[in-house]
């Protein structure tokens, strides 16, 4: 009898696994963890596929390209932040195809990973609007390496300017070029200008580093173009008081090894910053589905694709029309369309058949707009109330410490933010390369010149 009774409970345990339906999330930013997450007690089985290994907080990585954090402290193994979650599989691997009539997904090698849903949440990329060659000159921040990048690309500016004996070559090597006036470039410039302001300025004896010079290009009439205008013009206020040359309603035309073409100026700069732009990964192309002109995928109520019930796009990669107004590419709405799916997929894990006519669509609660400037000076809004300056600031450090994932960031953030309001210190001011190779020959008869060049006056340079 009690063998019988175990035998029948084995078979409900084997039945119950069989039955757990197979959720497939692809992509580990914001929508993809707050959907998994949402799902820790749901009887799924969850495959989390990223093509990196981390969770990055992209809203924070400007600050690792101008060397205020250590990349560490922005982003999270996703292995470590599902350690403990039974029901979840984290695979690192690049997603190259989706098969929705075999429901399933492709990896690059050609692994196979079959669903039973499937969440497509893969984010963007910078987009140069058809002029990929800027690229190579104006690398745009979007991951850790393009964060490394720019970082090395600014430190060895400087360290170039001071080896330099040309008067001319230094001030290429002492002007920095943003593209694109949104929050990003915004950001980019107001750190760019304290960086060199405040931990810079005592470290170089042969340049003047308050000589450089910082340009913020903006296609639109102003600043921040989804701020009120009050908010922007106090942008451009607080920019130009740091120093930086904000210039609004100019286009980029060309960029090269030697500069950035501005309509009819040309601004002669060694480090540009493309912060400009938004496009989708190809891979949503392989759902076969209607995608607007940034390569979004027009969504259904329920962040479903039409026709396909059981496929969804959430975050940057979606075009979700709320209110008669596209929802922005932004944090806040790829978590909450995150948290919106984890809900329903719970509810419909728990059905053993879910109506495919769902009745509930997504609802989006716009918590506002923030973006700093520069230590203690940051410009938000929050429906028609408007901050600004030092409460601005603090709000934004507020939200920004509290979305941060890991315990550990947190704390390494906000001990690196207190450092650097007492001191203006950075500190991941780590340079990995050298310099010598892509530094001018110099003759050999020409070694006693250059020791006279040093000791030029500095107030030339
Ligand atoms: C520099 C910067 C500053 C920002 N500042 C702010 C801010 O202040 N406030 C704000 O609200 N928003 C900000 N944003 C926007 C915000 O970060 C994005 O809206 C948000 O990250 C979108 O989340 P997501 O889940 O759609 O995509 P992401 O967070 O970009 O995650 C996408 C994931 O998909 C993975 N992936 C992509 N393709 C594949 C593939 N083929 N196979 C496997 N994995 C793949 C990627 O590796 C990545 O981990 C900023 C963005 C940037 C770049």
């Amino acid at each position: 009898m009690q063998a019988t009774l175990y035998l029948i409970l084995e078979d409900m345990v084997i039945l119950e696994f069989m039955e757990r339906k197979k959720l497939v999330v692809i992509g580990g930013g914001f929508a993809g963890l707050a959907v998994v997450k949402g799902l820790k007690k749901a009887p799924l089985d969850i495959t989390l596929i990223d093509k990196r290994n981390h969770h990055l907080f992209q809203p924070l990585l400007y600050q690792a390209a101008t060397a205020t954090l250590s990349v560490r402290d922005i982003a999270i193994a996703l292995r470590q932040v599902f350690a403990k979650q039974d029901n979840t599989t984290v695979i690192m691997g690049d997603v190259t195809d989706i098969d929705k009539k075999n429901k399933m997904v492709v990896l690059g090698n050609g692994d196979l990973f079959p669903y039973d849903y499937l969440v497509v949440a893969i984010g963007s990329r910078h987009s140069y609007f058809g002029n990929d060659h800027f690229e190579k000159n104006a690398p745009g921040i979007k991951t850790i390496s393009d964060a490394l990048l720019i970082r090395e690309r600014i430190l060895t500016a400087f360290e170039k300017a001071e080896r330099l004996d040309s008067i001319s070559e230094t001030h290429k090597y002492l002007t920095f070029v943003i593209v694109g006036g949104g929050p990003t470039g915004v950001e980019c410039a107001g750190s760019i200008a304290e960086l060199i302001q405040k931990a810079m300025h005592k470290n170089f004896r042969r340049i003047r580093t308050e000589k450089a010079r910082i340009f913020l290009i903006e296609g639109f009439d102003r600043l921040l173009p989804p701020f009120h205008p009050s908010l922007s013009e106090r942008t451009k206020k607080d920019l130009e008081k740091l120093g930086v040359t904000v210039l609004t309603n100019r286009l980029v035309t060309n960029i090269t090894e030697e500069g950035v073409q501005v309509g009819d100026t040309f601004i002669e700069a060694r480090t540009v910053i493309w912060a400009a732009g938004n496009a989708i990964p190809p891979l949503v192309q392989c759902l076969e589905t209607p995608l607007d002109r940034q390569g979004r995928v027009l969504v259904e109520k329920d962040l479903s694709i039409p026709g396909h019930s059981e496929i969804f796009v959430a975050g940057d990669a979606a075009h979700f029309k709320f209110k008669d107004k596209i929802l922005p590419g932004v944090a806040t709405v790829a978590l909450q369309q995150g948290r919106f799916l984890a809900k329903l997929l719970l509810k419909e894990a728990k059905q053993s058949h879910p109506s495919k006519h769902r009745k509930n669509g997504f609802v989006y609660f716009d918590k506002g707009n923030l973006a700093t400037i520069g230590t203690g000076k940051a410009v938000g809004n929050i429906g028609n109330f408007r901050f600004k300056g030092l409460f601005a600031w603090l709000i934004w450090g507020f939200v920004h410490i509290a979305y941060l994932v890991g315990f550990r960031n947190r704390i390494s953030v906000m001990l690196e933010w207190t450092i650097h309001y007492l001191t203006g210190a950075r500190s991941a001011r780590i340079i990995q390369g050298t310099i010598d190779e892509n530094l001018p020959k110099r003759e050999a008869s020409a070694i006693l010149e250059a020791q006279e060049i040093k000791t030029l006056d500095r107030e030339n340079r």
